[in-house]
């Protein structure tokens, strides 16, 4: 899988420095600056420390998994455009080249739930959908809400923790703008999300 994060920080190169540093005892397999330049850390088929505790689906050791790709951020500025092509761009050729579907590009808040919350509401996961380089939901008939947790799970969100923390990184996920208790909205996600890309292979509900 691949694992998008931002770096909250506000610039690539104290980013890359940071990543390089022992430190901080943290690496990702390529930095994206905001102008687009794209800078590879550590082999891909080499284990990067990005993703830490956490889950998705049935992986518990998201790093030995996954490619972590750090997108030079600061978590409150919008992603530039230059960037996006860049982020784009490298992910249509990593999927490719692993043959990665694209349920299975996901952020680090998904994974991380309660503990992360990059790469965060501005990022624009409806644009690389579009492109078949994510998923993003086509919502129609709402599940009831005593589904939430199942379905969570069938689409991927299978951290240990509570509903509030749970809702939350489903959101950031797949409706950023969404406020208040659980509702139908939500719950039409999730049905959508979890019947057409159940990960893990696990059966959609009839
Ligand atoms: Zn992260």
């Amino acid at each position: 899988m691949v694992v998008l994060h931002y770096t909250a920080m506000d610039s690539a190169a104290r980013a890359g420095a940071w990543l390089c540093n022992p430190e901080a005892q943290v690496s990702a397999h390529y930095l994206i600056g905001s102008n687009g330049r794209i800078t590879q850390m550590v082999d891909e088929a080499a284990r990067a420390w990005h993703a830490g505790a956490g889950r998705w689906g049935a992986v518990g050791d998201v790093n030995s998994r996954s490619i972590g790709i750090e997108i030079s951020n600061t978590g409150l500025a919008p992603f530039p455009a230059p960037q996006m092509d860049a982020v784009e761009r490298l992910l249509a050729d990593i999927i490719n080249r692993w043959a990665i579907p694209p349920h299975r590009v996901i952020g680090h808040s998904c994974m991380a739930p309660g503990r992360k919350i990059d790469p965060g509401p501005k990022f624009d996961w409806q644009r690389l959908a579009r492109q078949g380089l994510a998923v993003w939901p086509a919502p129609a008939d709402p599940a009831p809400p005593e589904q939430f947790r199942a379905l969570a799970a069938r689409a991927g969100f299978t951290a240990d923790t509570d509903d509030a923390t749970l809702l939350s990184a489903v959101r950031l996920r797949f409706a950023p703008w969404a406020t208040g208790p659980l509702n139908t909205r939500d719950m039409a996600i999730l049905a959508d999300i979890a019947a057409r890309f159940p990960v893990d292979g696990a059966a959609s509900p009839a």
